[in-house]
């Protein structure tokens, strides 16, 4: 009863309607930025080269942000309009039915190339096929964009190509590539090097890309919400309303998966405020109109657009069916809320949107609180822990609001997620993570191995995070963020096209002793790694003793220690899954890792108590930490029933520099329980050398399987 009063309240505040009447996000303010800093910065001259001209590479999905402007620009508008390929085609199928990553002359020679897609694909000289990476080849053999359905060898129709009796989904890894390492950078680059330059021919093509998405974008209907009289269309999303067939837990999405589409929506929602004057564009509305859009005027395309991209999106956020890792889909819901800048009383608006991000599912009024210990490590692994940066943007987006809306959005209901003071340690961990200046400990699924090659000067950082460590300095003025965002040679960062740029900030902060960053010991207890450090460079060294019990995205590696010198990783770890399919068996398992197993047992999942430190000391060249853990917990099963419990499972390791060339490590594993203890060591990903031994296959598998 109190949380209807409650609704009822909120609903009748919000009685005032209002609708978008220009740009929220990209401001009058934030253009004349934009091109005040390209005249002054040559790192802001060198974004607007890679807006306008260069772009990114196509790569699958991570990555790209932006397409050539130019060379899109160039295009007709009948290629514009087909960039974007109907959602008729599906995104996704079976995996383990259909050849997955494989090709079908070359097989799984392929998977050197990539195991999740090793495809390549150029929508410009070759739309509608993608690449095989081994032969150079075409798939399909037909043209699709032109009408032909049948052509050649390989034809697909947009059901797949039945080839050696089997099914081959050439168009549906096209359709999905194509849109999020494609047209959402496209639609980045246009909206943005319009807004730069003020040329009409960026406009008009990126209204054009927007107008034909809004057609395709799928949506989960319209129930419940101010807008019954849209078309469903949840058989046109990613999973047409179900489960994915072989990554069963996984439902929702829209072009994309759940998760990623969170980042590409907010991106096309960006996208949208920058091109917000160029649907007026005659030109457009008759091109559009053409296609079969029922509109007259710009603002009818515009409330087209807002309808069916941003509006789905809200809908689709609110259900879940788009959702990612923590910060992903708050970051989506607030570029919505601004974007659309309704906060009217039709649902879903701007208002529900903060709701969702901030005290809904997305819960970011106490996601930094509660979700980051007190040394900024969160509950995920190093590499997973970024995606918390995305609250910058939640913050950020959230702060623009309130400005336009003052007495709608307060302070009391939706405070600064930064202002927490554990939150500053975010950032702070970036920079204690790092030894070497370079390598982050591989926890859980972090990082990638890779051949050893001897680091060089150059790559020398001092945080794992770049950017960002702008936005620590403006918030915290810890001068250590200004120095984090430098490069070795003391190069000024870049900075953020449309945000103002601190320079004399930065330049006076690093005149501040303080902002010196010394790599000595260290102990980030809250998440329960060990670094010893010491020497200088090139010839310092470091060891990380991993004693953490993170709940997402962790690998059977506790207790494991890596060891870098002499610029190498000289006992690495496996990193990143490969793949999913096997990550359990291989990439994850103990066995791959600088670590004790017992009994050949995996270690507990998914679960792991009692861990902690119990000696760390650094003192004349000597570094010492000793840590504990518990990956069989009570009641694991070691074996015969009578079998003695793993409760000792602790590592001493000692880091001695002899001189400034020269150390040595003492490493003491000290386990019980079980009747069989073995040690696995992961060494450099370089060919093995056996020595001359009486080697024998074993045809049962050797003891990792
Ligand atoms: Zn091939």
């Amino acid at each position: 009863m109190k949380d209807l009063l409650g609704l009822a309240l909120l609903l009748s505040v919000c009685a005032v309607a209002w609708a978008k009447t220009g740009r929220t996000y990209y401001t009058e303010e934030r253009v004349t930025t934009a091109r005040e800093n390209v005249a002054r910065y040559a790192w802001a001259r060198a974004t607007q080269h890679r807006i306008l001209e260069t772009g990114d590479a196509i790569r699958y999905y991570i990555g790209p942000v932006y397409t050539s402007a130019d060379t899109f620009a160039a295009q007709s508008d009948e290629f514009i309009w087909l960039l974007q390929p109907t959602t008729e085609i599906d995104r996704t199928y079976d995996i383990g039915e259909h050849p997955n990553a494989l090709c079908p002359v070359h097989g799984a020679e392929v998977k050197r190339f990539g195991p999740f897609n090793p495809w390549k694909i150029d929508p410009i000289g070759n739309p509608y096929q993608i690449q095989c990476p081994v032969g150079g080849e075409w798939y399909p053999s037909n043209r699709y964009d032109r009408g032909d359905l049948t052509s050649g060898e390989f034809p697909d129709d947009g059901k797949g190509c039945l080839y050696g009796g089997q099914r081959w989904h050439f168009l549906v890894e096209y359709a999905h590539m194509v849109y999020g390492s494609v047209v959402v950078p496209t639609l980045s680059s246009l909206s943005q090097a319009y807004l730069l330059t003020g040329d009409a021919r960026y406009a008009r093509k990126g209204c054009i890309l927007l107008a034909r998405l809004a057609t395709q974008y799928p949506n989960y209907g319209w129930e419940g919400t101010s807008y019954p009289e849209l078309e469903d269309r949840t058989a046109r999303a990613y999973l047409k309303g179900g489960y994915h067939p072989h990554y069963t837990w996984k439902n929702g999405g829209m072009i994309s998966d759940l998760i990623w589409e969170c980042f590409l929506l907010e991106r096309i929602a960006y996208a949208y405020d920058g091109l917000y004057e160029g649907f007026d564009d005659p030109e457009v509305l008759a091109f559009v109109r053409g296609k079969g859009l029922p509109v007259q005027t710009g603002s009818e395309l515009r409330e087209y657009i807002e309808n069916y991209i941003l509006r789905a999106g809200m809908v689709g956020l609110q259900r879940g069916m788009i959702h990612g890792n923590e910060g992903h889909h708050q970051a989506c819901a607030l570029a919505l809320a601004l974007v659309a800048d309704d906060c009217g009383d039709r649902h879903p608006n701007s208002t529900d949107m903060v709701e969702y991000a901030y005290h809904g599912i997305g819960g970011a009024a106490y996601m930094l609180t509660n979700g980051l210990l007190r040394d900024g490590g969160g509950h995920e692994s190093p590499g997973y822990n970024t995606i918390k940066l995305d609250f910058i943007r939640v913050a950020e987006r959230m702060e623009e609001l309130r400005e336009a809306h003052p007495d709608h959005f307060s302070a009391e209901r939706y405070p600064d997620l930064f202002a927490e003071p554990k939150v500053k340690e975010l950032f702070g961990q970036y920079i204690d993570l790092l030894m070497l200046d370079r390598f982050l400990p591989p926890i859980g699924d972090t990082s990638n191995l890779s051949k050893p090659e001897r680091m060089r000067d150059s790559w020398r950082r001092y945080s794992f995070i770049g950017p960002e460590n702008l936005f620590a300095f403006g918030k915290y003025g810890d001068p250590r963020f200004a120095r984090a965002a430098t490069t070795y040679g003391g190069e000024l960062p870049a900075g953020e096209l449309w945000e103002p740029y601190p320079e004399d900030a930065l330049r006076a902060a690093l005149d501040d002793p303080a902002s010196q960053i010394k790599r000595d010991s260290r102990l980030l207890d809250a998440y329960g790694v060990a670094i010893l450090e010491g020497g200088e460079w090139p010839r310092n060294r470091a060891l990380a003793l991993n004693y953490s019990s993170t709940i997402g995205h962790r690998q059977s590696d506790q207790l494991a220690i890596w060891l870098y010198a002499r610029g190498l990783e000289l006992l690495p770890d496996l990193g990143y899954p490969r793949t999913w399919e096997y990550r359990g068996t291989f990439d994850s398992a103990n066995l791959a890792h600088n670590t004790v197993t017992v009994n050949e047992r995996d270690f507990t999942y998914p679960r792991f108590f009692r861990n902690g430190c119990r000696l760390f000391a650094s003192a004349g060249g000597v570094h010492a930490v000793t840590a504990y853990h518990s990956p069989y917990i009570e009641g694991t099963k070691l074996g015969r029933d009578a079998e003695l419990p793993c409760n000792l499972y602790e590592r001493t390791v000692a880091l001695v520099e002899v001189d400034a060339d020269r150390f040595y490590v003492v490493d003491l594993f000290a386990v019980n329980g079980g009747e069989r203890h073995d040690q696995s060591w992961h060494a450099l990903y370089v060919p093995p050398q056996a020595p001359d031994l009486a080697w024998q296959a074993q045809p049962t598998g050797t003891l990792a399987g």
